[in-house]
């Protein structure tokens, strides 16, 4: 037998099938989807199996056997294998590339060399001697670790044939396991035992007594804690041979310890009937059909999807449903465990890397049947899908923005078509391309225009900060926020105020001179960081501590500008002394759990106002929240990025949300220096359909998605001239190759020119219908892949880009 196998080599002159013998004693065993571990030049590493087949046609003579088996279960299902296959081609990524990207972290490979010994350790260099003490094998990484300059040592004795040098390939996956203890004895004799041992060894005593009340294996953790005796007591009973001690495997369960209360499917509003029984005929008449859930915010969108899950999963079909890595809220996540309990794995970047292999395992070995996670649960290897639910389906989140750059929306109405299976894609303000799609009738659109039980949305009002600033306020609240804010502190109510960060920062200026900090590699400004004293640059990671006196002109007058969410703490401190502010951001919610715990204690009322960033734009839900305040809402308007109105637009709905959910009308306050912009504007009626309108005429006039596709082609090197160069030659080969109605822009230096001190150009490709892209495209990587492994070139190719810079 013989196996076709990609091998784990990112280099595209390495993207291609490799064929391996397949010893007889793995015959029965390999099976396609499989990871195994094959030899590969003078390596070993690890490979996927693509197919298994009885005929080569190359001289089966020449063919290598595969050297081991790293699954026993094939990780990627045919299904996976197949969507792999189209992920290489759309996004023009590698497959061995693909291929990683659909299994959790812990299940890439990682290697290493094993030095092991062939003859005495006296024999050996001193320097080395210490390594082999205790064993005639050790790790190349544990002497690397020590010493690095041992290198050229082990390479003579290796030529001395001392030692020798193998590779290794290890899989990170770690399963739990646990020790448990378990009576050997009735109840009667562990009594006994108990009362005889009594005065000699009362601790044993009290074990003993413990297991009797226990039946079957008891963890020892467990019995440590409800006992208080040690292990060392515990392990004598089961050397006393009354009980024995195993260890058992067991899934990490990042929820352990947590009940979630049932929740039962409610009775729906007239608006969620209908939209709940189009998805569900679709489900019944087994056809796949991709639904635009346009809601607003409170119109019940969740509860439509919990219903529609339920009624895939009655079909003993199963579910995915995507959600914003930022909105996978504690509050979001159990909703859905409330209603379908442990039949939930739950799959998001604040669990461990062993915790996501567990939730997966569980999702692979049939244990649940709905996902719940960020971007990359799509590929969740579940298989009778019946489905597929994306939330808040205009985050940019859901584009990967490193190979594969694939669109989650894109794989999940692939999967859909595969499965005959509805997809929903539900938003309170859907992207201009959906939304544009459901108008033409290739989504199916289904309206929620109106909050459950007819909640009024809050009234928003606009605040013009020029004006503020005219009339001398120069603090950072209006006098309009600031009453509004002493109002609700005074009914004890809840407030939410958002700094809007993204594309906006505090950076150092020399009042003086006008010098700015910027980094020396990139061209971009350098970011003050209060907490460290610290000026850090966000592409790179170059810092600095923050100067005292303007490096240009020795001036002191050197000051940060711009407003963190620290800052705005301390301002509030000072203007509000009695409010108690709960701050939600980058450096609050590093810790594992912290998230969690600073919403909880929000929920709870422990804090008046919840200050925070994007985290906290999405997915809260609490009933004393009566007051918004949006301190900037322009910020991200002037980001050289073709979508910052539809983001702005979209954020400010999304955030006005947050308000007067449910008894307590709310009110939405928006600052802005810009309010008369339409996407500001048109936030104050909520009127998505005339922001669409609107914004659909500016992108007609400049060509941009969803009237045109777009492409683009990044290169970037450390010499200008080569980026220059290469770069111009793409652009007239792109001109020379596409048809005549596309249009080919650039070459053009980037919106950041320069990161990590690599000169950044691009080519940016619009298109309507353009059969040879692709192949074009695919020729520009082949002509340069010599040029790029030779030299520090690189070229990156987006087919539907969402990061301009
Ligand atoms: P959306 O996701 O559209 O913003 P939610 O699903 O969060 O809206 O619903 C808003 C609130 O209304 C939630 O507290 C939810 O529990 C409640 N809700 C939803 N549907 C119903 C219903 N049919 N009857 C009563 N309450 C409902
Ligand atoms: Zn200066
Ligand atoms: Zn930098």
């Amino acid at each position: 037998m013989i196996a076709s196998v990609i091998v784990d080599v990112a280099s595209k002159q390495i993207n291609r099938v490799f064929e391996y013998l397949v010893p007889e004693h793995f015959v029965d065993t390999v099976k396609p989807g499989m990871r195994i571990i094959v030899p590969f030049g003078p390596r070993k590493v690890q490979g996927f199996v693509l197919a298994a087949k009885q005929h080569s046609d190359y001289d089966t003579e020449k063919l290598k056997p595969l050297e081991d088996i790293v699954d026993v279960k094939p990780a990627l299902t045919g299904e996976l294998l197949n969507l792999a296959a189209w992920l290489t081609d759309e996004t023009l990524c590698l497959q061995i590339t693909a291929l990683k990207s659909m299994l959790p972290a812990a299940m890439r490979a990682s290697y290493d060399k094993r030095v092991t010994l062939r003859s005495s350790a006296q024999e050996l260099d001193r320097a080395l001697q210490p390594f082999f003490m205790k064993e005639p094998a050790v790790m190349w990484e544990e002497i690397k670790k020590k010493e690095h300059a041992l290198l050229p040592l082990v390479q003579k004795e290796v030529k001395r044939g001392v030692l020798d040098i193998e590779s290794v390939v290890k899989s990170r996956e770690t399963k739990k396991k646990v020790t448990v203890i378990e009576a050997l004895l009735g109840r009667e004799e562990l009594l006994g035992k108990a009362e005889s041992a009594m005065s000699r060894a009362p601790k044993q005593a009290l074990v003993l007594r413990y297991l009797t009340d226990q039946t079957g294996p008891v963890p020892l953790a467990r019995i440590t804690g409800d006992t208080g005796v040690s292990r060392e007591s515990v392990k004598a009973v089961v050397r006393n041979g009354w009980a024995e001690e195993r260890k058992v495997e067991e899934y990490r369960d990042p929820y352990e310890g947590r009940s979630f209360r049932k929740t039962e499917p409610l009775s729906l509003m007239g608006q969620q009937k209908k939209s709940l029984a189009a998805i569900t005929e679709t489900l019944d008449e087994g056809k796949h059909r991709t639904f635009l859930l346009h809601g607003i915010t409170g119109s019940g969108k969740t509860e439509v999807y919990l219903q529609a899950i339920d009624h895939a999963l009655k079909q003993g079909k199963e579910a995915i449903v995507l959600v914003p890595e930022i909105s996978l809220t504690p509050q979001m996540v159990h909703r859905f465990k409330e209603r379908f309990g442990s039949n939930v794995a739950v799959l998001h970047s604040a669990l461990s890397k062993g915790e996501k292999y567990d939730e997966w395992r569980k999702i692979r070995d049939g244990e649940v049947t709905v996902a719940v996670g960020a971007r990359s649960a799509i590929f969740a290897p579940f298989e009778n899908l019946g489905m597929i639910i994306i939330d808040e389906e205009h985050e940019t989140s859901y584009k990967q923005e490193e190979e594969p750059r694939y669109h989650a929306r894109d794989v999940a109405v692939k999967r859909g078509n595969t499965y005959k299976c509805p997809v929903v894609l539900g938003s309170a303000t859907p992207s201009l391309e959906s939304f544009a799609r459901a108008k033409k009738g290739v989504y199916s659109l289904l309206e929620m225009d109106r909050r459950v039980n007819d909640v009024k949305l809050p009234g928003v009002e606009i605040v013009d900060m020029r004006e503020e600033l005219r009339s001398g306020n120069r603090s950072m609240f209006s006098g309009k926020l600031l009453d509004a804010m002493r109002e609700r502190l005074g009914k004890k109510e809840q407030m939410v105020l958002f700094l809007n960060r993204r594309g906006y920062s505090t950076f150092i200026m020399c009042r003086d001179c006008g010098y700015v900090a910027e980094c020396p590699h990139c061209d971009i400004s350098l970011t003050y960081h209060r907490s460290t004293q610290t000026c850090q640059c966000h592409y790179c990671g170059y810092q600095i501590t923050r100067p005292n006196r303007c490096p240009e002109c020795e001036s002191d007058h050197i000051r940060f500008f711009g407003s963190g969410t620290q800052r705005v703490e301390e301002e509030l401190k000072k203007t509000l002394p009695e409010a108690r502010v709960i701050r939600m951001d980058v450096d609050t919610t590093r810790k594992k759990g912290s998230h969690e715990k600073l919403l909880d204690a929000f929920g709870k009322g422990e804090g008046d106002i919840l200050l925070g960033t994007q985290m906290i734009a999405k997915g809260l839900d609490f009933p004393n929240i009566t007051l918004v305040g949006v301190l900037t809402a322009d910020t991200m308007l002037h980001v050289p990025d073709f979508r910052s109105s539809e983001k702005t637009f979209q954020l400010l709905t999304q955030v006005s949300g947050r308000a007067g959910r449910h008894e307590k009308p709310g009110e939405v306050i928006v600052q802005s220096y810009t309010p008369e912009h339409f996407s500001i504007q048109l936030v104050k009626n909520h009127d998505y359909l005339s922001f669409f309108s609107r914004e659909m005429l500016e992108r007609k006039q400049s060509d941009y998605p969803p009237y045109y596709f777009l492409a683009i082609v990044n290169v970037s090197s450390e010499d200008l001239n080569r980026v220059i160069t290469v770069s111009s030659k793409i652009g007239e080969f792109l001109r020379r190759s596409l048809g005549e109605n596309t249009v080919v822009h650039g070459p053009a230096a980037s919106a950041v020119p320069r990161i990590k001190d690599r000169y950044r150009y691009q080519c940016m490709v619009k298109y309507k219908i353009e059969p040879k892209l692709t192949g074009t495209l695919k020729e520009i990587l082949k002509t340069y892949q010599t040029e790029m492994t030779r030299t520090d070139l690189a070229i990156t190719i987006d087919t539907n880009p969402y990061m301009l810079m």
